[in-house]
């Protein structure tokens, strides 16, 4: 439905109805305008270590960032942010969240002091209607988010909100809440998704840094196979997809964050990977884009 329509639409509507929705349109006006649809990524973020070194898969994200047209904010699905019911951060100033451990001083020194965006909380949490998104003001961004979007926008200066995922919920879940996020990427908002299709750190083999095992290959390209041909029905039901997913797969918050990226595939979009690659054993930095190239 255009805007006109709908603006007309609200004329039919019940008082009491007309109040509410008057509140969602608001939210949804102001700063947020009608704009060419942004493309929708996943990346895989593996290591942390990601976040200051320039190597294969950051300097993937560096270009990627040059390429897109400058969106007015971003939402980040990342894996590193768990809770029980939806939230989206809804604070000014997201702190940078260190959620690691072990690791050299030089990457707990990173801060990436990017915006948060009050208003794309509240729309976020408008456009939902499966479950009621609650707005949160104390996260920030994890390392999901900042390990990559430092790459994407060093300059820090687009507005960064995330949204959690829901522990409890099954994985069609998480997919049917991506989908209702589609109408932000007409309103200039770049979502993306941050984890790995393939991550069992317990298996990590740290001397084997440029290359997967068997499983973590064969489940690599699995998984490609059904982005590639739209099968996202087997991918939300990734418990049926036998050994080498089970291994790849043994908690679900590294690969549910693909999954809202699927859901907002168009039919005239297309997919493409970059950072194809399984390292250490048990990782895959695979990565997703989809647009209409
Ligand atoms: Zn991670």
């Amino acid at each position: 439905m255009d805007r006109m329509k709908f603006l007309k639409s609200l004329a039919l509507i019940p008082l009491a109805g007309f109040t509410m929705n008057l509140n969602k349109l608001d939210i949804l006006a102001g700063p947020m305008e009608d704009s060419e649809r942004m493309p929708a990524f996943f990346f895989g973020h593996g290591s942390p270590m990601n976040a200051i070194e320039l190597n294969e898969f950051s300097s993937q994200w560096q270009l990627i960032g040059k390429s897109l047209p400058r969106p007015k904010a971003i939402l980040c699905i990342s894996a590193h942010w768990e809770t029980k019911g939806t939230l989206v951060t809804a604070m000014e100033k997201p702190r940078t969240i260190h959620d690691f451990g072990g690791f050299p001083q030089a990457l707990f020194d990173v801060q990436y002091p990017a915006p948060g965006s009050p208003g794309l909380a509240k729309s976020s949490k408008a456009i939902v209607n499966s479950t009621e998104v609650g707005l949160d003001t104390s996260w920030g961004l994890d390392h999901g988010a900042w390990s990559v979007i430092k790459h994407l926008y060093p300059d820090a200066d687009i507005p960064v909100i995330q949204m959690s995922l829901d522990y409890s919920r099954s994985p069609q879940y998480h997919y049917d809440l991506g989908k209702q996020l589609a109408s932000l990427r007409t309103r200039g908002i770049l979502v993306i998704g941050s984890g790995n299709m393939v991550h069992n750190l317990r298996a990590v083999d740290w001397n084997n840094h440029d290359h997967g095992f068997d499983w973590a290959i064969e489940a690599n390209e699995t998984f490609k196979k059904l982005i590639r041909e739209n099968l996202h029905k087997e991918l939300i039901n990734f418990s049926n997809l036998g050994r080498s997913a089970e291994l790849s797969i043994p908690t679900p918050e590294h690969f549910l964050p693909l999954l809202y990226t699927l859901a907002l595939k168009e039919e005239d979009e297309n997919i493409s990977f970059f950072n194809d690659k399984t390292i250490m054993g048990s990782l895959s930095m695979t990565s997703v884009k989809i647009d209409r190239e």
